[in-house]
Order: structure tokens, then C-alpha cells, then sequence
């Protein structure tokens, strides 16, 4: 894989739910051994997920993670201090040099109203909800669903609509649309993909040869899984895989979320002697 790239080093981007958390109890328990056979090599770990700021913020600290991450599916790519001085197009932000990608939220809430007003009384944005209504509708605490409502770059809605009808008006507004497990989310031309090109390019200035690894689970992660050397599709509950395949050299994990993860991530340390970059 990457043996002829020794002491090149790795830089490793990875989704969150699903993918290095257990799609049902969050846990990364099952990751535990690759994580710190990464943290012991210092292989740097970004995290990359349609989750705002603020939640991976969280989910940073339980990691005793330092790395850059990408939030908000590629809205913003958030960089540590060290990364100051080299991030000549950041700005500060929340304490951090900061890339971003996606739209000003009050911007796409200004669009989005536009849309409220095409399909009346079929959409239900988290700009409208509260805290207590999103926590019923997602599982989510009290305080999960707070930072889950902190955006900065997109909105996820409920729909009850004509899909090809919204497909549509989203497309006339020059606006973009994903969907989740029960959510549409509105954003910009952001996407994980050109998130991980930028910090992928940063990383290059001083370790211009290292590997790259992608590792997710859904559609809105094929676009980093193509940016990078070693794309990695984890397995979902119930065996079944993103059906997705167009991606050239694509391995896929026998196990399900945080157990391949875990597997995956060792096999690829052992083949590119867990150097990391300089
Ligand atoms: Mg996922």
C-alpha cells in the first residue's frame, strides 16, 4: 500500500457517527488500539463530519484530539495554532485559524427562507425548532441538541414534500442538498472533499510525499474518500455497505463502524511502518 513510502508519513481524515463512533452508542471503545497506535506514531487524525463546530468540539476532548478538523460537511476546516503562520488564507474565528468553505448561516437561512415560502407548511428547519424539539425528534440530550443547533455553514430540515420539487427550487437557488437518514440538509458548494484537499495541501508543504487515508461510512463521505491514497468504506449495521463503488482502489471493512475502523487503521500503520509525518 504505501511501502514504498516509508518515513513519507500518514495524515489520516475520518467521519464521526458510523464510521469512528458506534452508529447506536456513540462509543469508539472498539477503535481504541489503532487510535493510539496513531497517537503514538503522531499520525495526525482529522475529524470530518456533517457535525457543527461545537459537537465535534466535544467529541475532540473525549479523544484528546489536537488536529485540524472539518466541520459541517466541509463548511469550515479549523486549524490548530500551530498552523498559523502556514494558513495564509485563514481568518480567526472561535480561537482558531479558520478556512471557510461553506455560506454564512445567516446568509442560508435568508435562502432558505425563500424555500419555506415555495413548499408552505413542508419544512421544518433546526433554525426554527428549539432545543427541546430537536432533542425529541433525534434522541439527543438537552445539551447535544444545543450544539447540534450552533451552525455556521448549513441547515438540515424536515421535509413532507415532492423530493424532485425541492431538488429543484434548491438547484434554482444555486444552493446544494444532502440527505441524511431523515433529514435534508441545505448548504453551499462545500463538500469533505475539497475540506480535505485544503488541509491535505497544507500538510504536503512540509511532508510532501506522505499517504493519505479516508475512512467513512455514508454518500457524503465519497467525496473525501476520493481525494485521497488509501480510501477506506467501513460496513454499516446489518452488513450492508454504501452502495457507492466507483471509487478505484477502495477497501472495504468486514467489520461494522468503530470495529473496522479499528482493523482497517492497524492493518494500514503495519503496511506504512506507523510513520508519521515531519
Ligand atoms: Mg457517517
Amino acid at each position: 500500500m504505501c511501502a514504498h513510502l516509508k518515513k513519507a508519513g500518514l495524515l489520516v481524515f475520518t467521519d464521526l457517527d458510523g464510521t469512528l463512533l458506534d452508529h447506536d452508542t456513540y462509543s469508539f471503545d472498539a477503535a481504541k488500539d489503532a487510535l493510539n497506535r496513531l497517537r503514538n506514531a503522531h499520525v495526525p487524525l482529522v475529524l470530518c463530519s456533517s457535525k457543527t463546530r461545537a459537537e465535534i468540539e466535544v467529541w475532540r476532548k473525549k479523544l484528546g484530539n489536537r488536529d485540524p478538523f472539518i466541520c459541517e460537511n466541509g463548511g469550515g476546516v479549523f486549524f490548530s495554532d500551530s498552523f498559523s503562520s502556514t494558513c495564509k488564507d485563514c481568518r480567526k474565528k472561535n480561537g482558531y485559524p479558520v478556512m471557510e468553505l461553506g455560506i454564512p448561516y445567516p446568509d442560508l437561512l435568508a435562502t432558505f427562507k425563500t424555500l419555506k415560502k415555495r413548499f408552505r407548511g413542508e419544512i421544518w428547519g433546526f433554525s426554527e425548532m428549539t432545543v427541546d424539539e430537536l432533542a425529541g425528534l433525534t434522541g439527543l440530550s438537552h445539551d447535544e441538541a444545543a450544539l447540534a443547533k450552533d451552525r455556521e455553514y448549513t441547515e438540515p430540515f424536515l421535509f413532507h414534500g415532492n423530493e424532485k420539487e425541492l431538488e429543484n427550487a434548491v438547484q434554482d437557488l444555486k444552493l446544494n442538498l444532502t440527505r441524511g437518514g431523515r433529514f435534508f440538509c441545505l448548504m453551499g458548494d462545500n463538500d469533505k472533499g475539497r475540506a480535505v484537499r485544503i488541509v491535505t495541501r497544507m500538510y504536503r508543504e512540509s511532508a510532501p510525499y506522505l499517504t493519505t487515508v479516508a475512512i467513512g461510512d455514508s454518500h457524503n463521505d465519497l467525496p473525501m474518500l476520493k481525494e485521497v491514497d488509501v480510501p477506506v468504506l467501513v460496513r454499516r449495521p446489518g452488513g450492508l455497505y454504501e452502495r457507492e463503488t466507483d471509487i478505484p482502489n477502495l477497501l472495504r471493512t468486514p467489520g461494522v463502524g468503530p470495529v473496522g475502523w479499528n482493523a482497517a487503521l492497524l492493518k494500514i500503520c503495519e503496511q506504512c511502518g506507523y510513520i508519521a509525518p515531519t
